[in-house]
C-alpha cells in the first residue's frame, strides 16, 4: 500500500518536467514563537521556497496565526504529486483578496457544509489566504481520496456510502475507471469530523484575551453614581499604571484610532472576523493606525487617563451586532 503510493508518486515525478505548485502545497498555521527557519526545517523545505510560495519577497516576518503555504514538492523531498482532477460536476474557485467563505457559498448557492465536504482538509474557515483554490461541489457530500482501489469497498463502508450512488456520481462504470489517488465524491455523506475540527479552530480563533491585566474597578451594566443617579456602563474598567501596554484582545483590523469626542479620550477600535468590535479607551498613547491589521496580543496603545476618566485605566467594550455586550463573558 505505502509502496504503491510511493511508486505512483515516483512515476508522476518523473513525468512532470516542470512541476506545478497549483494545489501542491500544505497550509500550516504559524504558532507562537515559531520562526520561518524553524518551519522550513520542520518540513525540510528551503526557506526561499516558503518565501516564494507566500509572496514574502526577502522578508522573514511571520506572526502567530499567519497561514503559510509549504510547497509539497519541497516538503516531500523532491517528489511532486499532481493535484488530482476533481470529480465530475465540480468547479474550482480561487479565493480573492478579502473574500470570505460565506461570500463563496452565497455566490454558488451552496451550504457551508457542502463547501467543507468538498474541501475537508481546510485548516480554517476564517483565515485562508488569498489564492487558495477551493472545489465547488454540485451538491452536499464528502470528497475523499481513494488511495488504493482495492480498498474501495472498505472506504465506502467506513463512510456509510452507497456503492451505486458513488459510482454514478463519479462516472465509474468498471473497476478499470478506479485510479489510486483519485478523488471520489460521496453524495449526501456529511463531513462531520471536518466540521467538528473547523468549529474547534474557529472557537480558538474567535477567542478574546485580556487586553491588559490589572484590577477590575468597574463591571458591565447599570452602576450607581450616588446621589440617586445611575447610568449604564457599556464595558469593564481595568486599572493599571500609566504607560502599561494594551494588547489587541483578538486579531482584526483597526477601524478607529484617535481622539474621541464622546468621553473615551484616545480610543482604538478593532473590527474582528464576523463583524464584532473591541474598543479600548482612555489611552495615553496610540500605537496603531486606521486600516492596520493587528494580531491577537499585539500592542495597540498604552494605558492612560484621557477623556472622562478619574485615573489611569482601560475602559474596554465589546460590540457584537452593534450592541455592547459584557466582555467578561468572552474573555479567557
Ligand atoms: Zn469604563
Amino acid at each position: 500500500m505505502r509502496f504503491l503510493r510511493f511508486l505512483i508518486a515516483s512515476v508522476l515525478a518523473s513525468t512532470l518536467a516542470s512541476p506545478t505548485l497549483a494545489g501542491g502545497y500544505a497550509l500550516i498555521t504559524v504558532r507562537n514563537g515559531e520562526s520561518l527557519g524553524e518551519i522550513a526545517g520542520r518540513y525540510r523545505v528551503d526557506v526561499d521556497a516558503v518565501r516564494h510560495a507566500n509572496d514574502m519577497g526577502s522578508s522573514n516576518l511571520i506572526r502567530p496565526g499567519d497561514v503559510l503555504r509549504v510547497p509539497f514538492g519541497e516538503a516531500m523531498g523532491g517528489i511532486v504529486e499532481a493535484a488530482p482532477d476533481p470529480p465530475p460536476g465540480f468547479r474550482r474557485h480561487v479565493l480573492s483578496s478579502g473574500e470570505h467563505l460565506s461570500a463563496v457559498v452565497a455566490r454558488y448557492g451552496i451550504t457551508m457544509a457542502a463547501l467543507v465536504g468538498a474541501n475537508p482538509d481546510l485548516s480554517s474557515l476564517d483565515r485562508l489566504p488569498t489564492g487558495v483554490e477551493l472545489l465547488i461541489p454540485p451538491s452536499e457530500g464528502l470528497v475523499v481520496t481513494l488511495y488504493d482501489p482495492s480498498e474501495l469497498a472498505a472506504l465506502l463502508a467506513h463512510h456509510g456510502a452507497d456503492a451505486a450512488t458513488v459510482a454514478r456520481a463519479n462516472g465509474i462504470r468498471s473497476p478499470f475507471d478506479l485510479r489510486a489517488g483519485m478523488l471520489l465524491f460521496l453524495p449526501g455523506i456529511e463531513p462531520s469530523s471536518s466540521l467538528e475540527r473547523l468549529a474547534r479552530v474557529r472557537e480558538e480563533e474567535n477567542r478574546y484575551v485580556w487586553p491588559v491585566h490589572g484590577r477590575l474597578t468597574s463591571y458591565f451594566g447599570r452602576r450607581n453614581l450616588g446621589m440617586g443617579t445611575s447610568n449604564f456602563h457599556r464595558g469593564i474598567d481595568v486599572a493599571a499604571p500609566t504607560g502599561t501596554p494594551i494588547i489587541a484582545a483578538r486579531a482584526g483590523t483597526v477601524t478607529f484610532a484617535g481622539w474621541s469626542t464622546r468621553g473615551y479620550g484616545y480610543l482604538v477600535r478593532v473590527r474582528h472576523a464576523g463583524g464584532a468590535e473591541s474598543w479600548y479607551a482612555h489611552a495615553s498613547r496610540i500605537l496603531v493606525s486606521v486600516g492596520q491589521s493587528v494580531q491577537q496580543g499585539e500592542r495597540i496603545a498604552l494605558i492612560g487617563s484621557t477623556g472622562l476618566s478619574t485615573g489611569p485605566h482601560l475602559h474596554f467594550e465589546l460590540h457584537v451586532g452593534g450592541t455592547a455586550i459584557d466582555p467578561l463573558a468572552e474573555l479567557r
